[in-house]
């Protein structure tokens, strides 16, 4: 009788795994990331950064395009990013949702004293791999979900990083224009379905560079921020003119802002400490001094109170609020100059009118952030959040488990039509399958099938059991079935 049991138990276990299988697929491809959205579905979006886009140029000329995306979208008045506020930092931190510190890209000009190698933007060691491989950036982890990702010159996208590059890329030439930039990121988006990507990344150099040139305060600085808000109205364009504006989440931001700087406001490095006693690896306004052998307490007691328009730090005194203390690149000494303010070794160098790199508390370092699409709110404005935050804010609307990070989506959930915590809606008709929309009632059918039946099966056990050890019973304590059952199952 037991080994019928035993067989009809089998059996009803091979029915149930064979009912719970498509729950446990789609599980493990949850996890995987996307493989629950068909091609067509998958959400797509597009991140353009204008390097050096202060969030207040959006007020200060008439500015229709940018107007348009808030009045259709979102906008976030006040966006802390990371410190320092350099460009590739920021663009880094944008696409990993980490401060530089974790990210390994701690400046423009680094120099690594475990590899004993230097970055630097003027050099090819920027496409050197070992730089970047502190984090892994959104288009390789889109990539490793089974999404495809494009980009056309942002910080880093050129460069192999943990074994790939993105599915489409441009090879870093400033002579490209915007509008060549956003002919292939279109073409990317609008590809036949199986070669199409869902994370595009754009960028543009303006208008940091006139920021540099000008100043923030020149008055020439109205036209060429009114220049960028037309290569937006240029790119809002196409991406009508390809029938990809209502699909694509459109997010514009920036690195940093600019601050004004003055040659009145200028500290000489030369007037405090030998240049003999140190390299100096970073430049103004937040240096990163590394001293020669054995002089780390010299350089630090000479440039400690030199200056009271410039903080020195040794790294371990680097506030905590800033996060930039726990990395090998980051300088024994760090130099940063108050607002507005240049360190420089002497004169003779050559001196910009504008620059970014200060504390990134100041409003004058924060950058621009309008986004629009189908997971966006209309017309909504958010007073803040932490540029690091955008890495989760980003992996939630393309359906990709984030990697760990520095940021919350809960600090900006409220920019998106649906709160992640918000259950996907329920249609009940017509029939779902599982593949072509991420949710089915498999999981649900599957799971109660699966209790009813091994209740069920325990149920016919008992009984059954209980039939034949009914005499045996009438002598013995329940206790005292067990090994007999157990002897019985030997048979
Ligand atoms: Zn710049």
């Amino acid at each position: 009788m037991l080994s019928y049991i035993l067989r009809g138990g089998l059996s009803l276990l091979v029915c149930l795994w064979a009912l719970l299988l498509p729950q446990v697929s789609l599980h493990r491809l949850s996890h995987h990331g996307r493989s629950d959205h068909s091609v067509r579905d998958r959400p797509k979006l597009l991140l353009v950064s204008f390097d050096g886009f202060r969030w207040d140029y959006i007020d200060r000329v008439p500015m229709p395009n940018f107007r348009t995306i808030m009045d259709e979208g979102v906008k976030v008045e006040y966006v802390e990013n990371a410190y320092i506020t350099k460009t590739f930092p920021n663009h880094y931190s944008l696409v990993t949702g980490l401060y530089a510190e974790t990210h390994g890209i701690v400046a423009n000009e680094m120099y690594d004293p475990v590899l004993n190698q230097s970055f630097s933007m003027e050099t090819d060691s920027i496409y050197d791999s070992q730089w970047w491989e502190e984090a892994v950036p959104l288009w390789v982890t889109v990539q490793k979900s089974g999404g495809r990702s494009g980009a056309a010159m942002w910080p880093g996208s050129d460069v192999k990083i943990h074994g790939m590059f993105p599915n489409q890329y441009l090879q870093y030439n400033a002579s490209v224009s915007f509008e060549s930039r956003v002919g292939r990121i279109i073409e990317w988006l609008s590809a036949p379905k199986e070669e199409a990507v869902d994370f595009g990344v754009l960028y543009w150099e303006e208008p940091d560079e006139s920021g540099h040139n000008l100043g923030p305060q020149s008055s020439l600085m109205d036209v060429v921020i009114a220049g960028i808000d037309e290569k937006l109205g240029f790119l809002l364009n196409e991406l009508k003119k390809a029938g990809l504006y209502e699909k694509v989440n459109l997010i514009v931001t920036s690195d940093h802002g600019m601050a004004q700087l003055s040659t009145d406001k200028i500290i000489e490095l030369d007037e405090y400490v030998s240049r003999d006693l140190y390299t100096w690896v970073d430049k103004s306004p937040v240096v990163g001094i590394l001293p020669k052998e054995g002089k780390l307490d010299e350089v630090y007691s000479l440039l400690a109170d030199a200056n009271p328009n410039m903080v020195a730090y040794k790294k371990e005194d680097i506030p905590e609020h800033l996060h930039y203390q726990h990395n090998v690149r980051i300088m024994p000494i760090l130099l940063e100059s108050k607002e507005g303010w240049t360190i420089m070794q002497n004169r003779t160098g050559p001196f910009m009118l504008g620059n970014h790199g200060y504390d990134n508390t100041l409003r004058s370092m924060q950058p621009v952030f309008v986004a629009r699409g189908p997971a966006f709110r209309q017309n909504y404005v958010k007073t803040s959040m932490r540029s690091v935050d955008l890495y989760p804010l980003m992996c939630h609307i393309l359906s990709i488990r984030p990697l760990p990070n520095n940021g919350s989506l809960l600090n900006v959930q409220d920019l998106l039509i649906l709160e992640p915590t918000t259950p996907a809606p329920i249609t009940p008709h017509p029939p779902i399958t599982p593949k072509a929309n991420g949710y089915s009632y498999a999981p649900v059918v599957g799971s109660f099938l699966g209790v009813v039946m091994v209740l069920g099966f325990l149920v016919v056990y008992v009984i059954l059991v209980t039939l034949k050890q009914r005499p045996v019973l009438k002598h013995r304590s329940w206790e005292m079935s067990q090994p007999l059952l157990q002897e019985d199952l030997h048979l």
